[in-house]
């Protein structure tokens, strides 16, 4: 894998909006070629055109993480369009805030099934490829709340991303010596992931959402981590707006 952003190919889960869609913006713009993965075409194709039209290669992959066939076959894909494959972002999430006695098991299957799982098949779709070419790049999205508890009304989706961060660190440690593993866990950050509350937190979590940063400060820093030389790997990135205080 070579140096820098230019050229690499980056395969970018829920890339429909926020963050996803922002890193694939700023990486394409980077000269990197980015493949864009969600659920929701539409929103897929305007960032496709979004891309497009500054000069930069982009290609939309219908993904719903929870389909572990379909992220082995988009993986697939992205290899054959693009020729290889040399950096995964795991950034696809739900965010459903909601106190654990309000008991919605619903909510927290979903949690589990997209922030948790959904990274694991990422992780087991490239792997294989990035072990077999002895070079590759998975990019983690944690979260502060995967450092901190998030209580009340975080806890499950703490729970995942603690996970996350868990699974970043153990695969680094058995794979480090090929593969780079990075964890990025920001604190607010302006996207539509807190309108994935719906129940009695919604205002709370509104409120928690008006000192965020925008989703162009974690692009930024996920491409830190990919532009660095092939012997540095930047395992965490811990970023919150300033006056963020959890
Ligand atoms: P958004 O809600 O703006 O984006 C989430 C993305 O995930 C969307 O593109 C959505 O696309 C996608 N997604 C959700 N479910 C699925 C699924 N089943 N399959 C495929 N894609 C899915 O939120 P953010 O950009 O803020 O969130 C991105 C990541 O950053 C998440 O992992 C989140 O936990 C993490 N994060 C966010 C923070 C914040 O404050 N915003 C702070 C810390 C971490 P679609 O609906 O089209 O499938």
């Amino acid at each position: 894998m070579s140096s820098g952003i230019e050229g690499k190919v980056v395969l970018i889960t829920g890339a429909s909006s926020g963050i996803g869609a922002e890193t694939a913006r700023y990486l394409a713009g980077r000269g990197a070629a980015v493949a864009v993965a969600a659920r929701n075409e539409q929103a897929l194709d305007a960032v496709v055109a979004d891309i497009a039209s500054a000069g930069g290669t982009a290609r939309a992959y219908a993904l719903d993480v929870t389909d572990k066939a379909r992220v082995d076959a988009v993986v697939t894909e992205v290899i054959s369009h693009f020729g290889r494959l040399d950096v995964l972002v795991n950034n696809a999430g739900i965010m459903p805030i909601r106190p654990m006695s309000e008991v919605n098991t619903d909510e927290w299957d979903a949690m589990i099934d997209v922030n948790l799982k959904g990274t694991l098949y990422g992780i087991a779709a490239a792997l294989p490829h990035f072990l077999a070419q002895q070079s590759g790049h998975i990019v983690n999205l944690g979260s502060v709340a995967g450092l901190k508890v998030f209580a009340p009304g975080g806890t499950v989706y703490s729970g995942t991303k603690f996970a996350v961060r868990a699974i970043s660190e153990g695969l680094r440690q058995e794979v480090g010596d090929r593969i780079r593993v990075t964890s990025i866990e920001p604190g607010a950050v302006d996207s539509n992931l807190k309108h994935t509350t719906s129940g009695t937190a919604a205002e709370a979590v509104q409120a928690f959402y008006e000192r965020a940063v925008p989703a162009a400060s974690v692009a930024r820093a996920i491409a830190f981590a990919i532009e660095q030389p092939d012997d540095v790997d930047v395992n965490e990135i811990v970023l919150r707006p300033t006056s963020q205080d959890f």
